[in-house]
């Protein structure tokens, strides 16, 4: 056993736990997951089938722009644009969504592989107080009134508070938990490679009956290409081997180009699958482990690290005993309705592409109406997650939405908004001004900041254009806007409580 695991087991009750909250996989979502809960005060622990954080080849190409608001909301999103491209994306094919202009710090995706992306969330966790064990593969979770058990393949058993699966598609958790799986089959297939070709391949897209194939170079060398050959009907197995490879590029190209020493091969489908349940008791679903689906409009990995965000602090209030576990279950109320949305999207746009005489006739038919400027409007504001809005009840039109990185003059000087959320904490904004008396602080859950400011009267949101600066606002840790309005109306009460506990309430 891990010398940082060992520590903490003991056998018994609650208390004799190996972690309070066991995060089972380390990609993307499980690592952010695991740092919002070291932020937020969990003592957590992140089992990973890896040794280490490299990846042969690389699944996504980068992050689109809410994802890089959050990593701003943290501070870290500086790493990031330093390692990647700023980039617009096209969606449905010909669609450039363009966001310039929309009122964001970061109105591009950024191009970055995932192999770096995972190297530098893997080197902000290295900072933070996250337990580690490597080479831990999980093959079972149970769970009883208090307590979950994660069961490893050495027979270790772990036991927690809670659970995580982001262990990715094929999730273990989530047949243990047995949590279902829906959605719809693979109509097509992409075999996915990077190889050498010695000889003079034609870069960009080739078309037939079978649907786009693409060669494209590498960065890291000579004659590195990355291949994606589409397969219709799917074919089966997510691990194809070097003669598929090579009957495949024969088959679109009809010569090979000299292709050799694939470094990786992969293929995936377009199934669009989805848990039926984010939770079940105490064990939780995020990222892939929650939503499988195609990866066109390169959505698969932001949308589980906004899971994670989502989750980690509401599951470090439950865990310190500062809100009600009710929290834990607008989880899936916030993030079923997101995910279903991502799988809707990508299940159009594979619809949309297809080469067939249908999917030419969809695409001839519509894509003039999806260029006009309000319906790409709408459609980058959905493909980059900033026009979401959570359903929070009624009132002020920030409420449920993130909240805009305005400029705030405070007592301490002009700052950002997104720079009030770097401590992953509760922030209360009181815009009456520096001045003014601030709201009662008895009324206040001591780890929820106040911080009086003031700021313009109108602030410009994505999609719904400007809206009136409320008096106040209340800021959850992932940046939404649980509140917003007149703080001494009463009505501020009641949703610090539902959110944050009770007044003063201790933090552990
Ligand atoms: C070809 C392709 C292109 C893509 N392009 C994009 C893109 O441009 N943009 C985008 O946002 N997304 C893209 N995606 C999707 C993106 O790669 C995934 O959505 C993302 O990796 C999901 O992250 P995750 O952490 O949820 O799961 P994973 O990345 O699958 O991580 C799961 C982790 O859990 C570990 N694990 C699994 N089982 C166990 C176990 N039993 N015990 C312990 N550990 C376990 C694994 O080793 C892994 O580290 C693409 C996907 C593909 C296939």
């Amino acid at each position: 056993m891990d010398a940082d695991v060992q520590g903490k087991q003991r056998e018994g009750s609650t208390e004799d736990l190996d972690a309070e909250v066991i995060v089972v996989g380390g990609g993307p979502t499980g690592m952010v997951l695991a740092a919002e809960l070291a932020l937020g005060g969990v003592d957590v622990l992140l089992v990973e089938r890896r040794a280490d954080q490299s990846m042969p080849g690389s699944r996504a190409g980068g992050m689109h722009a809410r994802t890089l608001e959050m990593f701003d909301q943290r501070g870290i999103v500086e790493r990031f644009l330093a390692a990647g491209e700023p980039t617009q994306t096209h969606m449905f094919g010909p669609i450039l969504l363009d966001l310039a202009g929309v009122p964001t710090p970061h109105p591009y995706g950024l191009a970055l592989p995932q192999a770096r992306i995972e190297a530098l969330l893997a080197e902000w966790v290295a900072e933070l107080p996250v337990r580690r064990r490597r080479e831990a593969s999980v093959e079972g979770v149970e769970q009883d009134a208090a307590t979950v058990t994660v069961q490893l393949a050495d027979g270790t058993a772990l036991r927690a508070a809670y659970a995580v699966g982001c262990d990715g598609g094929r999730s273990t958790v989530r047949r243990a938990a047995d949590i279902g799986f829906e959605g719809t089959d693979a109509t097509t297939s992409y075999l996915l490679a990077e190889a050498t070709m010695t000889g003079d391949p034609p870069l960009g897209f080739t078309f037939d009956d079978q649907g786009r194939h693409a060669i494209g170079p590498l960065a890291d060398g000579a004659g590195r290409v990355r291949l994606v050959v589409q397969e219709r009907p799917p074919r089966p197995g997510d691990r194809p081997t070097a003669q598929e490879l090579a009957d495949a590029v024969l088959r679109v190209w009809a010569e090979d180009f000299g292709l050799h020493s694939p470094t990786w091969i992969s293929r995936f489908s377009d199934a669009a699958r989805q848990a039926t349940a984010y939770r079940a008791g105490r064990v939780f679903l995020a990222g892939d482990a929650a939503h499988v689906h195609s990866p066109l409009g390169g959505q698969g990995l932001g949308t589980g690290v906004q899971d994670a965000f989502n989750l980690g602090w509401k599951l470090a209030e439950v865990v310190r005993g500062i809100a009600p576990e009710a929290l834990l279950d607008t989880y899936h109320r916030e993030r079923h309705p997101v995910g279903e949305q991502v799988l809707e999207g990508t299940l159009a746009q594979t619809a949309f592409l297809a080469t067939d005489p249908h999917g030419t006739a969809l695409r001839n038919t519509l894509v003039g109406a999806l260029e006009l400027p309000a319906q790409r409007d709408q459609l980058a504001g959905r493909f980059s997650a900033l026009a979401l809005r959570y359903d929070l009840g009624e009132g002020h039109p920030l409420v449920g939405r993130r909240v805009p990185d305005v400029a705030l003059d405070t007592a301490r000087g002009r700052v950002r908004m997104f720079a009030l959320l770097h401590a992953a904490r509760p922030v209360l904004v009181d815009l009456r001004g520096t001045d003014a008396a601030p709201s009662p602080p008895e009324a206040l859950p001591v780890h929820v900041d106040l911080v009086p400011a003031r700021a313009d009267a109108a602030w410009e949101l994505p999609i719904v254009g400007a809206v009136p600066a409320p008096a106040a606002l209340l800021v959850r840790p992932d940046g939404y806007v649980a509140w917003a309005g007149d703080p001494t109306d009463g009505s501020l009460r009641a949703v610090l409580g539902d959110w944050f506990g009770p007044p003063k309430a201790p933090p552990r």
